[in-house]
């Protein structure tokens, strides 16, 4: 099989492991808001991005193998997550249309979102869109930010029994004074497609087992660089952060995946000299241009996860995203980088529609 065509969860067929969100609630003084949206079907058909194995040097002499050169200077190929995202997204169109057509049943994703953080909104804004450009249907509850733990559980209990709702996100961060693992707990692991439920991340980091769902994030990283070619069977890999939403996870697969990986972190005494042995790097820190050309290895391919605003006086905003490796520095040196924005980001999102049919295509056995 065509690495473009490998998806990581490994639990359902390729297809069934990309796949949808809205609803309304009406108790408490929640504003809740309920919506259903399903958005007309644009069906593509599916091309390959234009493909070309990346060799890693996994041996410690460092002559670079860098297959993307433009004129003297060693140029790294930028990895188009956006590029990517869209593919992935118009592959699960047309499993969605494929699904409605033949047995009737719209994958869809309910969506919590509790208290008023713009960052929050504007992610469940973005995810909802996502929804209808696939043809997914959406749901979502919004709760003010002093509702109750028990309210939020009480929204994913319905969602649970709800066979319309075949995924459930509860955006995170919640409000300070809730125990996000009781509530991420809540969720019904057949419909976790967040892969945040700790059944889920358990059988992540068990041998012979599969979880239903594996987080986005990391997903959408390991899935670049199935798309991209880039072999990681027995490479050095290095994750810098151990979050459990996307270090720990990434880590977890890229073993799974038979790479050797070190986990970098806050405490680790020399992550410079760890980075410098690597592969592949999976940066998710959140510490704008930390990695330095100077940390890694010539030929290495680099995923940089970080979202990062930095102060920036030419933009209209005032400000831009970066991410945690210093993209110019890395491109001179690594021979795959992504970019930030348009690299890991856009892969989040497709992930998510992505677990949600699989979700969909599992429930209904097709
Ligand atoms: P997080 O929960 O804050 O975790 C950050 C990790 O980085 C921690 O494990 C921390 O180590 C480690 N760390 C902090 N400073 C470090 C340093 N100087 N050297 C080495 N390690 C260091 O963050 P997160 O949620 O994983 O997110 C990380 C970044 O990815 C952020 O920029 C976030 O915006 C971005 N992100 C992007 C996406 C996307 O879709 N593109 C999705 C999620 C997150 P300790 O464990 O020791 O504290």
């Amino acid at each position: 099989m065509s690495p473009s065509l490998v998806f990581t969860d490994s639990s359902t067929s390729t297809a069934s492991r990309l796949l949808p969100f809205s609803r309304t609630a009406t108790p408490f003084n929640a504003a809740v808001s309920l919506r259903r949206s399903v958005g007309p079907l644009n069906v593509r058909p599916f091309v390959l991005p234009p493909l070309r194995t990346l060799s890693v040097n996994s041996s410690n002499n460092p002559s670079p193998v860098i297959n993307d050169k433009s004129g003297g200077e060693a140029c790294a190929k930028v990895i188009d997550g956006k590029m990517v995202a869209k593919q992935i997204r118009d592959e699960i169109a047309a499993e969605v249309l494929k699904m409605k057509e033949a047995i009737g049943v719209v994958p869809g994703l309910a969506v919590i979102l509790v208290g008023d953080r713009k960052d929050s909104a504007t992610y469940v804004r973005n995810k909802k869109k996502a929804c209808e450009s696939v043809g997914i249907n959406s749901f979502e509850v919004r709760l003010p930010e002093d509702s109750t733990e028990q309210e939020v559980i009480k929204f994913i209990s319905e969602f649970n029994n709800d066979p319309s709702v075949h995924g459930i996100l509860v955006q995170l961060p919640l409000p300070s004074h809730m125990d996000e693992q009781n509530v991420l707990n809540a969720v019904d692991i057949v419909k976790d497609v967040d892969g945040f439920h700790p059944l889920n991340i358990g059988r992540l980091a068990m041998r012979g087992r599969d979880p239903l769902f594996v987080p986005c994030t990391p997903k959408g990283c390991i899935e670049l660089l199935h798309r991209y070619a880039v072999e990681i069977k027995g490479k050095r890999a290095v994750v810098i952060g151990r979050s459990n939403i996307v270090g720990m996870p990434a880590a977890l697969l890229l073993q799974r995946e038979d790479a050797t990986v070190s986990i970098v972190h806050s405490r680790t005494k020399n992550p410079e000299e760890i980075v410098k042995h690597a592969d592949i790097i999976i940066s998710a820190v959140g510490q704008p241009n930390m990695v330095r050309g100077s940390w890694l290895k010539p030929g290495a391919v680099v995923i940089d996860v970080g979202i990062n605003p930095v102060e920036d006086a030419k933009s209209p905003r005032g400000y831009k995203l970066v991410g945690d490796v210093c993209y110019e520095e890395a491109c001179k040196v690594a021979s795959a980088v992504t970019p930030v924005p348009g690299g890991v980001g856009p892969m989040t999102i497709a992930m998510l529609l992505s677990n949600t049919l699989s979700s969909a295509k599992r429930i209904h056995n097709f």
